[in-house]
Formats: structure tokens, sequence, C-alpha cells
């Protein structure tokens, strides 16, 4: 097929034909995680490979690292939860071609290594979103009913509910957050289409000052990055409106937690609720009492249904990707 073809083609397209052509036979697809998929993933996974002609090893609840080294040596595709893909793991899987992380984060794969054999990494964002944003109008409820103990509480009707970062988890939280009766407000510099607030009736504010001044709830859902580490601390909590709250369900590292707790101190009407527990949390929840919580474990994106999907979606990406080279959700260069 390739040799009638290729005379037709450009230099970068011969590539990727000559790949494409090469990788319509069936592969092994490893499924090696340490803490396993609900059984109701692992069949979909197994209909969705096996549907395309591919196969599927199982490797589970593993103990020891010499055992993924001798599960990945002849896998051509690997999807994984939280289980480390190290330069190691990349060495012993001469075949591999994929690696999928069911999930968001994928910082616990070598990219680097991954990229020098020329392996794709991909994640499975937006898998786990609802349940990450569930959990973040879940935490404003806690807060504003005095974490479910007696006394007088308040409403989310009516407040305002500022998202910073209106990407997968942003959206749903706006979007619930109306439903709520709630004034939604976001900031994104990377969002230029003014439509993606517009058609969930979310108002597009053009400053982080604004939001954070604006804000009765303030629900985070920025990635960490070299721009966004410490980036929210004192100033912006000290800008907030009377009793207001800050819900991370995004990453620790984003917080200045030092200077998150001056203010806390200066102001004693400010929350701060987290489903990251920072690293100071003792100090936290010693000085702060009631107007701080954290969840004893992170589990924004620990439902059953999340866990399923970002399986699914990982079989689907990888079939996808063997039957026509699509890279969409690629992560490594
Ligand atoms: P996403 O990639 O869909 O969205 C991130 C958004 O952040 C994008 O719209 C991007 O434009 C915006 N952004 C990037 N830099 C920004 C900046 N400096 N200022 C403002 N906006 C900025 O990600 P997501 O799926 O919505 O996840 C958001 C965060 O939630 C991530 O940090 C992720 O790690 C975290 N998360 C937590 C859990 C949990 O269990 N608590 C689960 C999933 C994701």
């Amino acid at each position: 097929m390739s040799a009638m073809i290729v005379p037709l083609m450009r230099d970068k397209e011969i590539d990727k034909t000559i790949n494409f052509t090469s990788l319509l036979k069936s592969m092994k697809i490893l499924v090696a995680t340490e803490k396993p998929f609900a059984k109701e993933a692992v069949d979909g996974i197994r209909e969705i490979a096996e549907g395309a002609g591919h196969t599927v090893a199982l490797l589970e609840k593993y103990t020891d690292k010499a055992q993924l080294l001798e599960a990945v040596a002849d896998a051509d595709a690997l999807i994984i939860r939280s289980d480390k893909v190290t330069p190691e793991v990349i060495d012993a899987a001469k075949e591999l071609k994929i690696v999928v992380r069911a999930g968001a984060g994928y910082d616990n794969v070598d990219l680097a290594a991954a990229s020098a054999r020329g392996i794709v990494v991909m994640n499975t964002p937006g898998q786990n979103s609802n349940a990450v944003a569930e959990l973040a109008l879940g935490m404003m409820i806690y807060m504003a009913r005095n974490r479910f103990t007696p006394g007088t509480g308040s409403e989310l009707q009516g407040k305002t509910l500022a998202i910073h970062a209106y990407g997968n988890v942003g959206r749903l939280v706006g979007v619930k957050g109306k439903a709520l009766g709630m004034n939604v407000i976001a900031f994104d510099p990377f969002i230029t289409d003014a439509a993606v607030f517009e058609r969930d009736g979310v108002r597009k504010v053009d400053s982080v000052a604004e939001l954070y001044a604006s804000a009765d709830y303030l629900s985070l859902h920025i990635p960490a990055t070299a721009e966004t580490k410490k980036s929210i601390g004192y100033d912006l909590a000290m800008s907030m409106p009377k009793g207001a709250a800050i819900v991370n369900t995004a990453r620790k590292e984003v917080i200045d937690e030092e200077g998150l707790m001056r203010a806390m101190t200066e102001r004693e009407d400010l929350k701060y609720v987290t489903d990251i527990a920072p690293e100071a949390a003792e100090a936290f929840a010693e000085k702060f009492g009631k107007r701080f919580f954290a969840t004893p474990k992170k589990q924004g994106a620990e439902t059953g249904e999340a866990n399923v999907n970002a399986g699914l979606a990982a079989a689907r990406q990888i079939v996808d990707y063997f039957a026509t080279g699509n890279e969409r959700f690629r992560v490594n260069k």
C-alpha cells in the first residue's frame, strides 16, 4: 500500500504514511496499575482494544518494580494511572510506542526519556473534570454551612463565584455555579474567544485583581507553572470581600502559604479550603480552626465514574493513535 502512495507524498507525509502502515498490525497494550482500575474500566478497555484487533495484558497491584520491568518488555502501548514510568521502565520497554496516563497530571512519566526514544506520551484531560468540579462546589457548601456544625450558615445563591482559569474544570464549576444561582465571573488570559464565557452566562474579567476583589468564593483551577507557583498570596487574599473563601482544587504549589497565612491572620473573616493539603497544613489548622479545611487525601478525581472515564479514554486514544496517528492529547515532543 505504501509503495503506491509514497511517491505522491512530501517528505513529512511519507514518514507518517510509513508509520501508519506499519502500525496497522495487532498491538499489545499493557495496563499496569499499582492501584487497579474498577472492573468496569478494565472490561471497557478490553472491549475497545480487542474490538480494534489489539491484545490487552494486565498487571495489577504489583509490589515490585521488577514486575513492571518484565511486563513492559514486549508491550507496544502502556496505560497507567499514578504508576511511575522512569527511564529504567522506558529502557526495559523495547517495543513501546505510546504511554497514556489515565488522568490529568503526568509528572509520574519521565517525558525526556520517552521523547528520547520517540515514545508518545498522552494524558486524558477532561475525564475527571466533573468529579473535581462537584467537589469544589461541595466544599463551598461545606464552608457556607459552617462545616455542617450547628448554627446559622449562608447560601451560595446570589454570591459571586470567581473562577481563576476557565479550562475543563473551571468551566464546569462555572456552569454548576450558575445553576445554583451564583453570579459567576472568570479570568483566563489564554482564552481569547469571548463566546466561551458568553455561552455559559459567565462574565469574563480582564485581570486577576478584579477577579479576587469581587470574589465571595474564589475557585482555583490554574495549573502549577513557573508563572503560577506561589502566585496566590497576601495581596490577592487581602483584596477579597468580607467573608470570602479561597477554594483550591488545583495544586498546592500555586499558593504562597506564608502570604496567605499572614492575610488570614490579619483578616479573621477569610477562609481557605483545599483538596490539596498545604505544606504547612498543621499550622493552618492550628491557627485558623474552622476557617481552614483540607481533604485528608486528594480526592477531587476520586470517583468511580472519573476512573472509568479516564481508563476508557486512554484505550480509545491508543486505538486511534495506532489507526490514524492522532496525537491530539500528546504531552511530550
Ligand atoms: P485545563 O488544562 O483544562 O485548564 C487549565 C486552564 O488554565 C486553561 O484554560 C489555561 O488557559 C488556564 N491557565 C493557564 N495558565 C494560567 C494563568 N497563568 N492564569 C490563568 N489561567 C491560566 O486543566 P483542568 O483539567 O481544568 O485542571 C485544572 C487544574 O486542576 C490543574 O492544575 C490540575 O492539575 C488540577 N486537577 C486537580 C484534580 C484533583 O484531584 N483535585 C484533578 C484534576 C485536575
